[in-house]
Order: C-alpha cells, then structure tokens, then sequence
C-alpha cells in the first residue's frame, strides 16, 4: 500500500489544499495548457484516492496578465476584445468554455473552486492596502508597486528560481515606461489605467486594475488560507510569478503561505519551443481533429493524456507524429489488455504474482508521481493477462479480481485514462466522420461551380449552425475546423 500518507501529514490533518495557476483565456488551449492540467489532475485523483479531503483551486485569469508579462504592454484579454469589437468578458466567457470543453476531453476533473482574478477585486485591493501598510509597496502616480530591493534585503527574494536578485537589483538602469518605479525589478500591484484601456476599476489610488501576480496570493489565501498545502504550475512561472507570489504574501502575512512547490516542465515540438512566429503553435482541437500541417493524423484526447504521462511530470516532453503514434499504439495494447480479463479463465492455482504490481504502482505514485514508472507496471500486467490467455501461466479467480482492481485504480481513477472505445483509437472513429465532412465540402464546391448558390449555401450554414468553420482557401478548395 502507498506509504504516501507516513510521508505526506497535510497542514490541517487529512485536508490538502491545492493551488495551480490556470490559464489566461484569451486564446485556444493548447498542448503548454494540457500538461498542467493533467499533472496536477493525477496529484488531484492520486491524493484523494489515499483518503485526503483534497479542496483544489485552479484560478482563471481575465485581467492584468499583460504582453511579455512586464508591468508595460497591453492586457492580453483587452487587446483581443479591441481588436475583435466585444466585450473582454465575452472574450474570456468564449475561451474560458473552449478550454473548459478541451479539459473535459482530456478526461481533466474540474477544480474545487475556480475563482476569476476579476471577481476579486475588492479582495486584491485590500491585499496591497497590507503590504502598503507594512512597508512594502510605494505609491506612484496612481499606481502602486512592490518594493523589491526593501524586501530583498529583510527577506530575500527571488529564491524560488535562485535568480541572482543582486545582480538584478544592481543594474538600475531606468527603462522606457518604468520611471514610476524606483527600482527597474519592482513590480506592479495596481496599475492606473490608460484613457484607452477598457478594464478598469476604482481604487483608493487610480481608476486602474490590478498587476497579474496578486491574484494568485489573493485567491489563494481566500480559499485556502494563510498557510496551504501545494501550490503547482508550469516551470516557466517560477520567476518572475511564484517568486513575486511569495515576496506578496511574506510582506502580507510575515511568513510565506505554500508548504511545497510543484513545477511541471515544458513541451517542444519536434525539439523546438512552441510559438505562434514558429508555425509550430498547434491547438488541443487541432491535435483532436488532426487539421494541422504538422500532424500526420488526429489523435484522441487519450492518446495525448497518455504520452503526457508517460513522461515525468518534471522532464520535459517532446511532440512528434512518431512519438504520438508510438503512444497510440502502447495504450491500445494496454486496452486490449484490460478487455481481454473479461475472458480470461481461472485456475485452482496460480503462477503469477499480482500483488507485486500493485505494491509497484503505489511505490512510483508516492516517488513524486513518477506515472512512467506507473505505467510500466500496468503493461506487466498486461503481459500477465496475455500469458494467462494464452495458457503460458495460470491465475486463479482472486488474480484475476486483483488484476481488474489494480487497472481500474491506476489506470482509469489515478491516471484517469478512459476506456471506452470512442477514446480508443480516435484516428480510426474520426476518420468516417471526417470524410463525410469532406464529402459534403465537396458537393458544395461542384454547387459553387455550376453557381446553384442555394445548395452551397444551406451546406456552409447548416456546418456552422452545427459547429464547423468553413473557409475557402485561394486555390478554389477548402479547410474546415471545429469552431
Ligand atoms: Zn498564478
């Protein structure tokens, strides 16, 4: 059995409080989005499947995340609703439900709570009033920033990532657009708004919005207390977002809140960083549907959920059609495994050791998720069932129960793999599906070209009632997407 709970004593007895900083909807979800979800959806599963009361908080970001995460730029969500004419909520409300839908096919639980930074605005306002009073921020010409070098030197900062702040703080260079600030490595807890920016609330200072990283110590603490269990996230938000979270909530409370820190690693594609000028920048819908130059073929939500897993949420994760397809191939296997017990027979005796498998998964789960390890001891099993099948070995009717408990704990409730077919094998399922797309595209080119608009046009409206984004591209052909 796990010896997570000897290792693992939780701050309030059996409950674990969880935090992990979700995503800036302003745009698809995309594979940087999926992994830490699904990491921290494993932790989430694994730590209430040993018996903790687990209140997992996933925050969604709708103001204050700023271009190139400097206290400059514009906010992210404002300038998409500029640039398409809507509401920034209508903006965050569309890919807040795109993402939510992506997280669900992933198989991701939703969180315990799920707070937006703008519905907390009273909260984070009274958050700065404290660090103001205790010395820590500075008013500046209606923004208020946090005091960096101050902090740094009663407490230290930036010990998260082991940046070397002295050396930050020693380059006092006055940037274009900082001089409100005294210290270039200060940050914004409240900045006032521009007459042209469209989010904005009162304050004590200015009409202005708060700075990206106070939600998180905001949230945080509403939810989960001065003092919480684990706080997760990607490993490109260690600096400057999680150390700028502890240097908030030490000068807010006097002592840091997060009793550990978990980071889960990046993804490449193909050995490269993900980025839109890369052309390499692929959705999670793109990767269900396979419409991506990139992709040889869709692949099923499962089939991305396991080759995340199959690395360690701490190593990075490199995408390729190879790896994919190698992935597919492994949990279909597994699968066909886990439909062949059904049909096993038992015998009086047995040759095979099944609790050994168990013991294994538990021991990999309490190493700090190590799902590979995990998955690995699954395949085991699934060679058991193979060989027992074959009648190269025998199990007898308590094997065969152990087996079909120990894949359906690890593999469907902690790795949250599911099973039915659908899932399977989505590059076979979805291929009817999309050639009848095709087909119907088609028919809809040969009714533009003998100019029976009607047809064409019941055909394009009809896709796009149902969901389908449907463009016609120079060449007199087509390319559709799921909207
Ligand atoms: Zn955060």
């Amino acid at each position: 059995m796990s010896r997570c709970k000897e290792l693992f004593k939780p701050l309030h007895n059996d409950r674990v409080g969880m935090y992990v900083c979700g995503p800036t909807v302003y745009g698809d979800g995309h594979l940087g989005h999926a992994r830490p979800a699904i990491t921290f959806d494993v932790l989430y599963r694994y730590l209430t499947h040993l018996g903790y009361k687990v209140r997992y908080v996933r925050n969604i970001t709708d103001v204050g995340h700023l271009e190139h995460d400097a206290d400059d730029g514009e906010d992210k969500i404002a300038k998409k609703a500029r640039l398409e004419q809507l509401e920034p909520m209508e903006v965050v409300q569309y890919y807040m439900l795109r993402y939510h839908r992506a997280m669900d096919a992933l198989n991701v639980l939703p969180p315990s709570i799920e707070p937006h930074a703008s519905g907390h605005i009273i909260e984070q306002i009274e958050y700065i009033k404290k660090i103001l009073d205790a010395g820590y921020a500075y008013v500046s010409e209606g923004s208020v920033y946090f005091d960096v070098p101050k902090f740094n030197k009663d407490f230290g900062y930036g010990r998260l990532s082991g940046r070397n702040i002295d050396e930050l703080l020693a380059t006092t260079r006055a940037l274009d657009g900082q001089t409100e600030k005294r210290n270039p490595a200060d940050f914004a807890l409240w900045k006032k708004a521009a007459p042209e920016h469209i989010m904005h609330w009162p304050s004590p200072w200015s009409e202005g919005f708060p700075g990206w990283h106070l939600e998180c110590s905001t949230m945080s603490e509403k939810y989960l207390g001065t003092k919480f269990d684990i706080h997760g996230g990607g490993m490109d938000l260690k600096f400057p977002h999680h150390d700028c979270e502890i240097a908030q909530s030490v000068a807010h409370n006097g002592c840091p809140s997060v009793h550990y820190w978990m980071h889960n690693n990046m993804i490449t594609i193909n050995g490269q960083k993900m980025g839109k000028s890369l052309g390499n920048f692929i959705t999670l819908d793109e990767f269900f549907t396979g419409n991506h130059k990139l992709l040889a073929q869709p692949y099923s939500p499962m089939t991305i959920r396991f080759f995340i897993l199959q690395a360690h949420y701490r190593g990075t994760v490199d995408f390729s059609n190879e790896a994919l397809q190698a992935s597919e191939t492994a949990l279909r296997r597994m699968l066909e495994g886990w439909k062949r017990l059904g049909e096993l027979k038992a015998s009086e005796t047995s040759t095979v050791d099944v609790e050994d498998i168990r013991t294994r998964c538990y021991k990999a789960m309490d190493d700090d998720l190590n799902t590979p390890v995990v998955i690995a001891a699954l395949f085991d099993a699934c060679r058991i069932i193979n060989q027992v099948n074959d009648g190269h070995a025998s199990a007898t009717a308590d094997d065969i129960a152990a087996l079909r408990d120990i894949i359906q704990t690890f593999l469907v409730d902690i790795l949250g793999i599911r099973t039915e077919a659908s899932d399977s094998a989505s590059g076979e399922t979805l291929k009817p599906f999309e050639e009848a797309i095709d087909l119907l595209l088609n028919i809809r080119r040969e009714a533009k070209q003998r100019k029976d608009w009607a047809t064409s046009d019941l055909i394009r409206d009809r896709l796009a009632a149902i969901g389908f984004a449907v463009k016609d591209t120079k060449d007199g052909g087509f390319e559709w997407s799921l909207k």
